[in-house]
């Protein structure tokens, strides 16, 4: 089979990378390249930043209603090819196909219909100014303008997800963007390029740079005509975007890595239905969920029979080729991600983790033999001070944790640089709301866990991240407000 060529979307049209240089893509359920990704550099970046600035006029004074159409289009086009973007998606990921095919594309396609409805509704906030005299005052209205041109930049483990998050209220609010999904996990962000075409989005409003983050990434962020960048990723590399921009006082959204507590109580009373959902939350997409649920915190009266309930769930769940129907985790999404894992399982062991569960490494079955699989991992013991209870794992490892009482829940959860979702399992609505109060988390769920309405503000606290994203909190961040103040 030959390999598949990517290609940048710059200027409306598909570009071979400036200076010809492509990068190996694989499949992590086989360990084997099969596509080619464009190696882009500063240059092509320019190229795209170019041709964004000469679009952000028209498009920033296109009506919203033909914006949002444009976008519906481009939704339409992408939910007639479902399947292809579904398969595409899992075998770039490892992540099984029912996955991609459930949850990573119809979402996608929720972001931009979502995105292209909030263009045409939202509306701007007025003030009237009462200055005393009979017939004075002033009235003020807040003018919400599009930026120009932004970047948005996004991670490997919800690619096209996540990608469609960023440039849909981006483009939805009037901006020319210049994106960059991960080098990773490029393809099915070529193929909505493509497709953004055929959409008949005009040239130069959508531009998509492959590459690697040192080089594209960091050039976009660098890039004095970008005026804000949106990014989503590790913390590491948002410490780094977040020192870039400063100089230029650009805007940054940055949404980053988590250390999330699931937090059962005696009370919770949970059904088959929750157990699944628990079990859900820490294995979904093979752990690689920023919102996964990585530290089981469960109150002590219940610890012993929740740990019985829980495990044999976790050991029912099939790892394997994800084009198999019945595999529930598929592979890590790269050898050095399988690595990073792997060597977190040995330090949980080497600070004294008792694995419960897992703590190996699977042959993958058939054509997967040389496939990254890792199975799903339950440790126990660990204080939470412990690395493995502070550091993000980002993979199928979860950690139980026992609890006393409500303080002692709260110290552990908030016990972390993190603070990004958290989930508290308990019948007691009091509770619920007074914990959810303390909770030092952007995000948290009461005996649920990922439920999205896209209208809802996402984002971190801590070492979690920076500003919200959804519903108008993405509008909002890209856009510019301006107050004008008419006298009477
Ligand atoms: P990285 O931070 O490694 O990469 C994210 C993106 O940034 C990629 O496109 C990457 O390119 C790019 N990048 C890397 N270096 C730079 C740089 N110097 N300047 C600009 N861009 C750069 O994250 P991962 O892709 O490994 O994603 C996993 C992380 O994402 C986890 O920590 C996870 O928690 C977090 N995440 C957070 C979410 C949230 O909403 N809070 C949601 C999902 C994930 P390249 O791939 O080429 O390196």
């Amino acid at each position: 089979m030959t390999s598949l060529r990517l290609a940048n979307l710059i200027d409306g049209r598909l570009q071979a990378p400036i200076d010809g240089h492509w990068l190996e893509i694989h499949e992590p359920a086989t360990g084997e390249v099969f596509a080619h990704c464009p190696d882009s550099q500063a240059a092509d970046v320019a190229a795209a930043v170019e041709a964004a600035r000469r679009a952000a006029p028209g498009w920033g004074h296109t009506p919203p209603e033909q914006r949002a159409r444009l976008l519906q289009r481009l939704a339409d086009l992408i939910e007639a090819r479902l399947q292809a973007f579904a398969e595409l998606e899992s075998r770039d990921s490892g992540k099984p196909l029912a996955l991609a095919r459930g949850l990573d594309i119809p979402r996608a396609v929720s972001n931009l219909r979502y995105f292209a409805a909030a263009a045409t509704t939202w509306g701007s906030e007025s003030h009237a100014t009462e200055t005393g005299a009979p017939d004075g005052g002033a009235i003020n209205y807040t003018l919400r303008q599009p930026l120009g041109v932004v970047g948005c930049i996004s991670p490997w483990n919800l690619p096209l997800y996540l990608f469609t998050w960023k440039i849909a209220p981006a483009l939805a609010a009037g901006n020319a963007v210049v994106a960059k999904p991960s080098e990773v996990t490029p393809c099915t962000a070529a193929l909505l390029g493509e497709l953004s075409i055929e959409a008949g989005l005009p040239p130069g409003v959508l531009n998509i740079v492959q590459g690697r983050g040192p080089a594209v990434g960091q050039a976009i962020v660098e890039h004095p005509a970008v005026k804000a960048v949106s990014f989503t990723g590790s913390t590491a590399t948002g410490a780094r975007i977040a020192a870039a921009a400063a100089p230029h006082f650009k805007k940054v959204s940055l949404e980053l890595g988590g250390k999330n507590p699931a937090i059962v109580f005696a009370d919770a009373g949970l059904s088959d239905a929750d157990m699944d959902t628990l079990v859900r939350s820490g294995f979904a997409n093979q752990g690689e969920i920023c919102l996964c649920g990585s530290r089981l915190l469960v109150q002590r009266p219940i610890y012993e029979s929740f740990r019985a309930r829980y495990l044999e769930r976790v050991r029912a769940l099939r790892v394997g080729d994800p084009r198999d129907a019945s595999s529930d985790l598929g592979a890590l999404v790269s050898k050095p991600h399988f690595d990073k894992v792997m060597a977190c399982i040995a330090q949980a062991r080497a600070e004294g983790g008792l694995v419960l569960c897992g703590g190996e490494a699977v042959a993958g079955p058939g054509r997967c033999a040389g496939g990254w699989f890792v199975a799903p991992t339950v440790i126990e013991g660990l204080p939470n001070e412990a690395a493995t209870n502070q550091q993000e794992i980002f993979g199928p490892v979860v950690t139980l944790i026992p609890f006393e009482d409500e303080a002692e829940a709260l110290a552990i959860a908030n016990g972390t640089g993190y603070g990004l979702a958290a989930s508290l399992w308990t019948r007691d609505l009091a509770r619920a709301h007074r914990l959810s109060a303390q909770l030092e988390f952007g995000i948290v769920w009461v005996n649920c866990w990922m439920l999205r309405d896209l209208r809802t503000p996402f984002g971190g606290v801590k070492q979690s991240g920076v500003g919200r994203e959804g519903g108008t909190e993405a509008l909002r961040f890209f856009t510019e407000p301006k107050n004008v103040c008419i006298r009477y």
